[in-house]
């Protein structure tokens, strides 16, 4: 894992602050609640330290003020390490890692995971479909979880839980947690993710009949009849399938037992990495500030994750 630990980003609060401003804010401070820019920081011993006030709204702020941190009492340079340390680990790394690692209560840290994970969620409304004129994007669904000691609200969970991945060749992925593989939940999803000027590649599944009418061309391979790749090579699932090994390499190797409630923050994060992967030409540090750029305007509330503690 290529973190530089020796960075004070990491054990110093004020240099870990600096950071999380000039990633949150790289032209100066912007208010929290009301967006503007005529703002005046608070020095001084008697204010906390990082307050800024609007001079627009007259309200106060700080960096972690509408974002996954908000209200947390973890030490901020501890977030900088979480959030280094989740965005450099390829197979994802526990909450009994970070727990050791940050110094942080078990609970703590597993919070803070699932802070940083929805920080890592793609926002719905300002992620561009994927695919487009002469581009491939595969369709494939894939089942995970499903194992006896995946236990929620004190009931076996023993249901597998469908997961259905659009990925765009040599390009991004949307992959979403749906209650069934349906005709209805496949079109919904692709309608919301891709181009409809993209050919699209699916396996042989009734499901994507009517919706792939909907997109320049619409080709399948017969996984039944093992035919997984045909055309010269050309009309294939892989990709997807590459990126369902990812997803199941976390959550089997790393996270034990995932519930269906936390399903899709774990899937978000291995998007997240893909997307976010070196081939595209971003490294752990890039990726790393990008994660801290995603924790603006999202807030995991108390009610949102049920099993950890407000004190985090
Ligand atoms: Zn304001």
């Amino acid at each position: 894992m290529a973190v530089d630990l020796t960075n004070p980003i990491f054990h110093d609060e004020n240099a870990a602050r600096k950071h999380l401003e000039s990633v949150r804010w790289p032209e100066g401070p912007v208010c929290a609640h009301c967006g503007s820019k005529r703002v005046t920081r608070m020095e001084g011993k008697s204010h906390r330290p990082g307050l800024i006030h609007c001079n627009d709204c007259e309200k106060p702020f700080t960096v972690t003020v509408n974002s996954v941190m908000e209200r947390s009492k973890i030490p901020l340079a501890k977030w900088v390490l979480g959030f280094h340390l989740m965005a450099a680990s390829k197979k994802g790394i526990s909450s009994h890692q970070l727990h050791r690692m940050l110094g942080i209560t078990y609970k703590s840290a597993w919070f803070l995971s699932m802070r940083i994970r929805e920080a890592m969620g793609l926002d719905p409304e300002t992620s561009s479909p994927i695919g487009g004129g002469n581009k491939v994007v595969e369709s494939d669904e894939t089942y995970v979880g499903g194992k006896k000691k995946n236990v929620h609200n004190g009931k076996p969970e023993p249901k597998k839980h469908a997961v259905v991945t659009l990925v765009e060749r040599d390009g991004a992925v949307r992959a979403k947690h749906v209650p069934n593989v349906t005709a209805k939940n496949v079109k919904e999803h692709l309608s919301a993710n891709v181009d409809k000027a993209s050919y699209l590649m699916t396996d042989e599944s009734k499901v994507y009949i009517t919706v792939g009418k909907k997109f320049a061309g619409h080709m399948s391979v017969n996984h039944s009849q093992d035919e997984y790749v045909r055309l010269g090579g050309f009309v294939h699932v892989n990709t997807a399938e590459s990126f369902h090994a990812l997803v199941k390499r976390g959550m089997y190797g790393t996270f034990h037992a995932v519930s269906e409630h936390h399903l899709q923050r774990y899937i978000d994060e291995a998007a997240f990495k893909w997307n976010n992967r070196i081939a595209v030409g971003i490294d752990d540090t890039m990726r790393a500030t990008n994660a801290i750029k995603g924790a603006e305007g999202k807030r995991l509330m108390y009610h949102q994750s049920r099993s950890a503690g407000s004190a985090c």
